[in-house]
């Protein structure tokens, strides 16, 4: 057992990988057998990852705000606190926060044999970002 205090180790995501500012604090890294990596990621508003896909897959779980998500060719999704989504190995998809709000989810996914989780592809732009999201229910 091995305790890790809460520590300052908050890390700005990659201009590569993000539009607007995202802030990763890590959870789980692999080691030993462990292909486990976990963080929990903070988009601020308008804040999104680029296109990408895992080779492993990977689930998120919305912790707090409202954010978006989307498979390439399908509608984009509001998504909520509580809400989880996964993503299936090289499906190619991007996640972020509303226009108009923060947005903090989990990211659960498995390294591949060379230590890889993401495969990263060029930004989302605005005109792929804006389009009204399907809303559940509606
Ligand atoms: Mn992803």
């Amino acid at each position: 057992m091995k305790v890790t205090r809460n520590s300052p180790g908050t890390a700005q995501g990659p201009s590569g990988w993000f539009t607007g500012a995202a802030y990763i604090d890590s959870l789980a890294a692999p080691s030993g057998p462990s292909r486990l990596n976990a963080s929990s990621v903070h988009f601020t508003p308008g804040a999104r990852t680029a296109w990408h896909t895992h080779p492993n897959g990977q689930t998120i779980c919305v912790t707090e705000g409202v954010g978006r998500a989307q498979g390439r060719g399908g509608p984009i999704e509001v998504i909520r606190p509580g809400d989880r989504v996964f993503f299936e190995p090289g499906e190619d998809h991007w996640h972020g926060a509303a226009p108009d709000r923060f947005m903090t989810h989990l990211s659960l996914v498995e390294v591949d044999d060379k230590g890889n989780s993401a495969t990263w592809g060029a930004h989302v732009s605005d005109e792929e970002y804006a389009p009204s999201p399907k809303i559940e229910g509606a």
